[in-house]
């Protein structure tokens, strides 16, 4: 009897944990479906008022008020114009953040909308206009909606949620300095107190109502090359008085090609070198005394990347000392590999199928891009998805891709990422 009673009792505690979660699921999908038309009217609103890196003043102060009229501690100026929303629920549990970005690129609208980007600007000296271009007005808009749904359901929530909005992901770079705007918030100890985080980015190329993901590394790395080469300057017409850096360069650019195609085991992970410009001389009979290459790397693991560079390294200074000249070899890490927490993705693949349909939730191939939010997965396990912007008889080979002037999202593929921001967040709480 008495173990029927106990027995009986932890049924109904399994039926009933159930049960609330159940119901969380359901009230998100409800109350995102509520939020959406605010989510479409401050995505429009953000796209017709779009703000470059540390400038996100004016879509700072509209995320903070939103968030302290849910009920949130708030904290403004994180990182210049970063915004922290801290969402306490009503039982115990993990920090678990949630991240969106606010900068907008300096690129000129060609889109015919209603609330196209007028705004212009002088940008590095030249007058450029300022556009969404790569659809972090939807990721503010998207993240302020599960605030609003994951506050209405605050008593039940199992842990702290810690909103996110962050300034400069496409960063901030002159000669001498580069940053980001997560770089500059993990160094302000934003990620002290977090459990796990997730974010989102739109694609413009991948249809509504999917979402993609992959485990591990998912977008790359990034690492600035530079490459000088310093020879010995001659008459065009007396070659053999000179140490030819043209040639050298040549020699070297080619020699570069090897390190994918010879040394990198592709049949793991890709990687790529590429030279980007080559400047050198000035006239047709002067063998000038210099050349200068730069070029980018992009990488998927920290092995791989220390193979690419000690490779750069030996190639460029070989084959210049070969013909008697000296590389100057230097390489700026950028962004490190947007790593996907393995154990985590694995964890929270059932919450993405749970909210876009198991067959809707697709693997990518790894992205040759790179994404600041790779600073917050250094510090803590992380997870990146895609969430289809692209309209739903859109080609994907054709429609226009994020960073240019056509680039376009189709709205009705925002309320999915409001579900599933917040459906990672209760998810992850319950299971913690
Ligand atoms: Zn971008
Ligand atoms: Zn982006």
């Amino acid at each position: 009897m008495k173990k029927y009673i106990v027995l009986s009792f932890s049924v109904y505690l399994g039926v009933m944990t159930a049960f609330a979660q159940g119901n969380l699921d359901s009230q998100i999908v409800d109350r995102a479906a509520e939020v959406e038309d605010k989510v479409l009217s401050w995505r429009r609103d953000f796209h017709a008022h779009p703000e470059l890196g540390n400038e996100e003043t004016r879509t700072a102060g509209i995320v903070a008020d939103h968030l302290r009229s849910l009920g949130m501690e708030v904290t403004e100026g994180v990182a210049v114009t970063g915004v922290v929303g801290i969402l306490k629920g009503g039982k115990p549990g993990p920090t678990v953040a949630l991240r969106a970005d606010m900068d907008a690129l300096p690129v000129t609208e060609r889109n015919e909308l209603p609330f196209r980007s007028q705004v212009r600007t002088t940008y590095n000296g030249q007058e450029t206009g300022v556009m969404h271009a790569c659809g972090h007005d939807s990721h503010v808009a998207i993240l302020m909606g599960a605030a609003e749904v994951l506050a209405s359901m605050k008593k039940d929530l199992k842990g702290t949620v810690k909103f996110i909005f962050q300034p400069a992901e496409e960063g901030l770079e002159d000669k001498t300095v580069s940053t980001w705007g997560a770089k500059q918030m993990v160094e302000e100890g934003v990620m002290e107190d977090v459990a796990a985080v997730f974010g989102l980015h739109i694609n413009s190329q991948t249809p509504v109502g999917v979402i993609k993901y992959k485990s591990g590394p998912a977008m790359a790395a990034v690492d600035n090359l530079e490459i000088r080469v310093k020879g010995r300057q001659a008459h065009g017409a007396y070659p053999w008085s000179s140490v030819d850096p043209i040639v050298t360069s040549s020699q070297i650019v080619m020699g570069l090609q090897t390190i994918v195609s010879r040394n990198v085991k592709i049949i793991e992970i890709p990687a790529i070198v590429t030279i980007g410009a080559i400047h050198g001389g000035v006239r047709h009979n002067i063998i000038p005394e210099e050349v200068e290459m730069i070029g980018t790397i992009r990488t998927y693991s920290e092995p791989q990347q220390s193979l690419i560079h000690r490779r750069i390294r030996e190639i460029a200074g070989n084959i210049a000392e070969s013909a008697g000249a000296a590389a100057e070899v230097s390489i700026k890490k950028m962004y490190p590999v947007t790593h996907n927490d393995p154990e985590l993705t694995e964890k929270m693949r059932p919450t993405l199928e749970k909210v876009a349909g198991s067959e809707n939730v697709r693997l990518h191939d790894p992205v040759t891009g790179a994404e600041d939010f790779s600073f917050f997965q250094k510090e803590r396990p992380g997870l990146f998805i895609f969430l289809g912007g692209m309209p739903a008889d859109g080609d994907p080979e054709t429609a226009p891709s994020h960073h240019t002037p056509d680039f376009y999202l189709d709205e009705s593929g925002f309320v999915l990422g409001v579900k599933a921001l917040s459906q990672l967040a209760v998810d992850y709480m319950e299971m913690n």
